[in-house]
């Protein structure tokens, strides 16, 4: 490479408000159903109906916006954007154009152990889109394409970030630190597998030194944080590669393709006049009270980086066990939960950032569920169990699996199995002789001054016990047995 660039990106991104009822009429928003079943007149675009803003959604969307740092529009309106897809049965979208809910805010990023600040433009409120199942490949290809208008009229917030992020990484923390905001403040389920929270990313390179941005391109279909990497590493090598040799990155929509690996044109990109936006006349303007901004503050919930700062402070936790712990609403409410159960912050965020999160990912099971084996008090009870020396450390993990599957406590597990740790010395002490009198060259080797070879003997009494044995006391016994 001849010269070096410089990465920047902006994310766009959609997430949808976990209201009941849809933006402007009352069908439910629920996930699924059988197709056209969550739909009225309002939401099919039938002539002669009106639409009536939700205050629920205006309410979640200023709550986004004040844990987004951001400003809290005075008075806002909502415009119709023009676009003909049948994904719409309106051909407009009821979007905001220059009058947004909410501007000018940021959120915090960690990069290499440094906070690092990434500006959010807007965050607007909108309607989703239904959703197209074509025949053929693309709806030109095919001979016909089915709508499912249930989406249609789900409120969304889009939150716009500044051209701030300088790599695939960065980004991808951007994007985790906003679902965590979205998800402890409950205006989003922020399910990315479901399409609750969905990412398109504009990205362009310029000479590390050049002033002016690049041209950029927009990537869509990105649909988890790992394809969110991927795609931005792709076309960020594609875009250098195009400039190296002498051509010019041209500003167009790309599709993320999974399976290949790559992106692809989907379209050049549209201006904004080419939506014709103009103020939806059916709508009456919202005036928003101070009394009511001051009134959702309040009510805001502690968000990550205060939940993170508790955390090193109150508890001695590492920022780095901090930072992992916060970063998912549910594992940091999970643990929280757990500290009414034990004083051993540290040990209790091992267990939690280790086998369960292990657990977590590998089932279908969230630790927020109400059926989730491992309720928090049982995970805090297993530490208390290895503080006490009740059990060691290895078979600590050997009660933890039974607990996953049969959901029992520890302290039963322990009885039942009979895995209490033996620290009874005259229990101990046969099976030391035994061990002792099955390896003279160790024993040799120990009295000649390697004290290494203690580690060996040790491991030996702890098989021939399944692991119950207390270490400790057989280090102890072996030592005096080779005095
Ligand atoms: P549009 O409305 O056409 O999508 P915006 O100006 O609102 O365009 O920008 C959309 C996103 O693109 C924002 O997140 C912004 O930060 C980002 N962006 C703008 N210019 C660039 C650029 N040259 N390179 C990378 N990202 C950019
Ligand atoms: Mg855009």
């Amino acid at each position: 490479m001849s010269t070096d660039y410089e990465v920047v990106i902006g994310l766009e991104v959609h997430s949808e408000l976990k209201t009941e009822s849809k933006i402007f009429c009352c069908s439910s928003t629920e996930f699924g159903g059988d197709p056209n079943t969550h739909v009225c007149p309002v939401c099919l675009g039938l002539p002669g109906t009106l639409p009536v803003t939700n205050n629920k959604v205006v309410e979640f969307g200023i709550k986004a916006g004040l844990a987004l740092n951001c400003e809290i529009a005075e008075f806002s309106k909502f415009d119709r954007k023009n676009y003909y897809y049948p994904d719409l049965p309106k051909n407009y979208q009821i979007s905001q154009y220059d009058l947004p809910i909410a501007e000018h805010g940021y959120l915090e990023i960690n990069v290499d152990g440094n906070p690092k600040r990434i500006g959010i433009t807007r965050v607007h409120m909108e309607e989703d889109a239904g959703k197209l199942l074509h025949q053929g490949a693309t709806i030109i290809s095919s001979k016909y394409s089915m709508v499912d208008y249930n989406r249609t009229g789900v409120p969304l917030i889009e939150i716009v970030s500044e051209p701030d992020l300088r790599s695939a990484e960065e980004a991808v923390l951007y994007l985790q630190k906003l679902k965590a905001i979205l998800e402890y403040t409950e205006v989003s389920d922020c399910k990315m597998e479901e399409g609750s929270l969905r990412c398109d990313a504009n990205v362009s390179i310029r000479p590390v030194g050049q002033k002016e941005f690049g041209t950029r391109t927009e990537l869509k279909n990105m649909s988890s944080f790992r394809a969110l990497q991927k795609a931005l590493e792709y076309e960020i090598d594609r875009q250098i590669e195009v400039v190296e040799e002498g051509g010019r990155v041209i500003q167009e929509t790309r599709t993320w393709d999974e399976n290949k690996g790559i992106t692809l044109s989907m379209r050049s990109k549209e201006e904004a006049h080419d939506y014709r936006y103009f103020p939806d006349p059916d709508l009456v303007p919202m005036v928003i009270s101070r009394d009511w901004v001051n009134e959702i503050k309040e009510s805001l919930p502690e968000l990550p980086d205060a939940r993170k700062a508790r955390y090193v402070q109150e508890y001695g936790l590492p920022e780095y066990d901090a930072e992992v712990i916060t970063g998912v609403k549910e594992i940091s409410d999970y643990f929280d939960a757990g500290l009414e159960f034990t004083k051993n912050a540290k040990a209790l965020s091992n267990w939690v950032m280790g086998e369960l999160l292990k657990f977590v990912n590998s089932s279908d099971h969230s630790a927020a569920d109400e059926d989730f084996p491992i309720p928090p008090a049982n995970l805090a009870e297993l530490v208390e169990l290895i503080d006490k020396g009740e059990i060691s450390g290895k078979i600590a993990k050997e009660v933890f699996k039974d607990m996953a599957e049969s959901g029992k406590k520890p302290a039963a597990i322990v009885e039942a199995k009979g895995l209490k740790q033996i620290s009874d010395e005259g229990a101990i002490i046969a099976i030391v002789d035994e061990v002792l009198a099955k390896n003279p060259q160790p024993v040799e080797d120990f009295r000649s001054g390697n004290e290494r070879a203690i580690g060996f003997l040790v491991g030996q009494v702890m098989k021939a016990t399944r692991g119950q044995a207390n270490p400790e006391l057989v280090n102890k016994l072996l030592r005096e047995r080779m005095q």
